[in-house]
């Protein structure tokens, strides 16, 4: 790189730095660093054109064209070359403007007259903030030199745009963070939150992008450097041995970290004139871009480890930690990129919601929220770029939408819902010591799934007969190791003391698929859901599972135990689980350890072939639960994280209702008792159809007992049948419409 060019073009940021520590509006501002780049690089025209809103482009200054055109010339993302520049976050170079495909001629800038064109992205860690542009009259291209300190510049006009010194009244940009944003996600958990933004990874905020002295940033950059390969290895050398996954990414940070490229650019950018910290969120700002274009999931995750390392690194220089001191507002609702279980439970309760950009419905993130009952929202698009601590958030889980700073009039409608919500479960408290029995005098038995201690605080509260299902593949999937027997049996045993004597249904570890424990060797399956999961992995590599039964005996001390297992496809498995549980049953006999007073061993039907299993298996089975979420994605072979074909079925669909009538026959047959209970449990006209099917006992997240139980104690499940058979006879695809058209009659 010439020598000539890095002072340019410090010289260059300097004079835009004693612009931007003069006083002025943000017009003024603006107005003035067109000048400045435009005499400093010495061509005709620089102009300054920023986002107003998602897709359109503003020019915001010029020097060089029309003024007239300031706040009038409007292009949206693709159209003409800044447009191009825009859409595409790259630069575009030519010394034939007008002959470039897409060039549009924009009369009132007046800009005909100028052949050449270079135009640079203003980008802030992959956020698009608008277009740099130089022109001029002669036709040349414009060299690398030049492309280079113009990039630099557009760096640190969106830390400028960033830290709002744009910002100014009338015309002049409005706020950055300041307008209301609307995000629409996926539905992790549903229900409805307002609360103040709390970050979990606060950002950096740079507010000193150009520095002076390269000589002192290269030796800060480095020193920075060096701590952080420090601390990688230190991080390498404490990560558990069998942890692949931890060390995989560790190792991958460290790699970064040793890179000669990534360090050589960054002093290429501080020769330039850029601050340390400026010069690592450049690099960061590139990777982001490139992060959004790369289709290969693996090279994505790893464009992630350096933005993470960025990010360390950011820390580092600016001594803004973590912990940046901030108080947690008292409604906090958690912003994240993405966050392990783990560090959800350890916020808890306090949250009022939780908005992720990543993570997934089925994620172990999604499941620690379900079990605390707070709306999440996942693939909440760039909501960690745009929210900041102490903003005015609206959760809407059941439409998986997220308000941002919202409107007054939305944040009203949305206090309206949350209002009505309350004075429903108002209602539902008032019924909650009374049965859920229907008017033809059908009980239904309805108890809550559980998976956390902290579940169980929800049973008198929600009015729930007792557990009928209790997830208990979360402590395994918030630690780093395998937990020990005698922690495993201390919780059980709490679990079931505070359930006071009502029955607690344990379902043996279900993973695998989704559910991945940090300490298991990941599987490289090429569809996990039909994979090596739950019983299958239980009863080929049976010491956790005969771990997690002994301590399951040990904790009912003589109570009665009820076990089941999941995903039982067929027979055999059932009856190989099974003997397994017996055995144990027989080893703590022989031990002298108290046996339970009673054990009930069941199944979950979570394959169609259960259903189809033969008879035996439906009379040694001492009970059976179907589990909805899981039978309901195989039976329509429709991924259940997957958004696309996730609704696509309707649970009340003719096909699935006929279905699970069949098993209902079943088990009557055998007088096997049976439950349901997946997601669709707790949704009250699911719950009336799957009782009106014949159904006596649903299984749901304890919020859903209120309204579940409402409904069933108004209606009449003989009615409800003698509609569903109707829309049957008629050939409806869904029983939804005449249900749905019924209870309006009824009330
Ligand atoms: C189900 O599949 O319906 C179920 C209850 O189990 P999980 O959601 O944990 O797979
Ligand atoms: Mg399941």
């Amino acid at each position: 790189m010439p020598e000539r060019t890095e002072t340019e073009s410090r010289k260059l940021l300097r004079r835009l730095q004693a612009t931007l520590a003069e006083a002025g509006a943000g017009q003024e501002r603006l107005d003035r660093i067109t000048h400045i780049i435009a005499d400093s690089l010495g061509c005709e025209v620089c102009s300054i054109y920023l986002f107003r809103d998602a897709i359109t482009l503003e020019l915001c200054a010029t020097e060089g064209l029309a003024q007239e055109a300031v706040h009038v010339t409007r292009l949206r993302v693709g159209e003409g070359l800044v447009g191009r520049v825009a859409s595409r976050m790259r630069p575009v170079n030519t010394d034939n403007a007008p002959a470039e495909p897409g060039f549009r001629y924009m009369p009132e800038t007046g800009e005909e007259a100028f052949t050449s064109f270079l135009g640079v992205p203003i980008q802030r860690l992959g956020e698009k903030l608008g277009v740099l542009v130089i022109q001029s009259k002669e036709a040349r291209s414009f060299t690398d030199d030049e492309l280079y300190a113009i990039e630099v510049v557009a760096m640190v006009l969106a830390e400028m745009t960033e830290l709002g010194a744009f910002v100014g009244e009338g015309e002049a940009m409005s706020a950055r963070h300041q307008q209301s944003v609307v995000f629409h996600g996926g539905i992790g958990q549903e229900g409805a939150a307002e609360g103040k933004v709390w970050l979990h990874e606060p950002r950096v905020v740079i507010t000193n992008p150009i520095a002076d002295d390269p000589a002192e940033e290269r030796k800060r950059l480095n020193e920075a450097v060096d701590k952080l390969r420090m601390s990688v290895d230190q991080m390498l050398s404490n990560a558990p041995k069998g942890d692949a996954e931890q060390i995989e990414v560790l190792q991958a940070y460290r790699m970064f970290a040793n890179s000669r490229g990534w360090m050589r650019r960054m002093e290429e950018d501080i020769e330039r004139g850029l601050s340390a910290e400026a010069a690592v969120e450049k690099e960061q700002s590139t990777a982001r871009a490139r992060m959004q274009t790369v289709p290969d999931a693996y090279l994505r995750e790893r464009l992630h480890d350096l933005d993470d390392l960025s990010n360390r690194l950011l820390r580092q220089l600016t001594g803004q930690g973590a912990d940046t001191g901030a108080q947690m507002p008292d409604n906090p609702v958690l912003v994240a990129r993405n966050i392990g279980p783990a560090e959800l439970l350890d916020y808890g309760r306090s949250l009022r919601g939780v908005v992720l950009e990543e993570g997934s419905v089925a994620s172990h993130a999604a499941i620690v929220a379900r079990a605390l009952a707070i709306p999440l929202i996942v693939h909440a698009g760039r909501i960690t770029q745009e929210a900041l601590n102490g903003d005015t958030i609206l959760v809407d889980g059941d439409a998986g939408v997220v308000h941002l700073r919202p409107e007054e009039t939305v944040a009203n409608a949305f206090r309206d819902k949350i209002a009505m919500r309350t004075a429903a479960q108002e209602r539902y408290a008032s019924i909650r010591d009374k049965p859920a029995e229907t008017l033809d005098g059908a009980h239904i038995a309805l108890t809550m799934n559980a998976g956390l201690m902290a579940d169980l605080p929800s049973l008198p509260s929600s009015g729930a007969e007792g557990v009928g299902l209790f997830r208990t593949e979360l402590q395994f999937l918030t630690r780093s190791t395998v937990p020990k027997r005698g922690e495993l049996a201390a919780l059980y045993s709490r679990v079931m003391d505070a359930a006071g004597g009502k029955r607690v249904c344990f379902r043996t570890l279900d993973i695998g698929s989704d559910k991945v424990l940090p300490y298991m060797k990941p599987q490289d399956e090429p569809n996990p859901a039909l994979g090596w999961r739950a019983i299958r992995l239980g009863l080929d590599k049976p010491g956790v599972m005969r771990m997690q039964l002994q301590a399951l005996i040990r904790a009912a001390n003589g109570r009665p135990l009820t076990v089941m297992f999941p995903f039982i496809a067929q027979f055999e498995e059932f009856t190989a689980a099974r003997d397994h549980l017996l055995r144990e049953l027989d080893r703590e006999a022989a031990l002298g350890h108290p046996l339970p007073e009673s054990v009930e061993i069941g199944a979950m039907l979570e394959t169609p072939s259960l259903a189809f299993a033969p008879r035996q298996f439906f009379e040694m089975a001492d009970f059976i639960s179907i589990g909805g979420n899981d039978l309901k994605q195989f039976f329509f072979a429709a991924d259940r994280e997957n958004e696309r074909v996730r609704r696509r079925y309707d649970t009340l669909n003719v096909s699935f209702l006929t279905f699970l009538g069949q098993i209902v026959d079943r088990c009557t047959d055998t007088g096997t008792p049976l439950s349901f209970c997946g997601e669709d449990a707790g949704r009250p006209v699911e719950a009336l159809c799957f009782a009106a099917m014949g159904l006596r006992a649903l299984s749901m997240r304890p919020a859903s007992i209120g309204p579940v139980k409402s409904l069933l104690r108004r209606v009449d499940l003989r009615e409800a049948r003698a509609v569903i058979n109707e829309a049957q006879a008629q050939g409806a695809q869904s029983v939804r419409p005449a249900v749905m058209e019924w209870l309006k009659r009824v009330g």
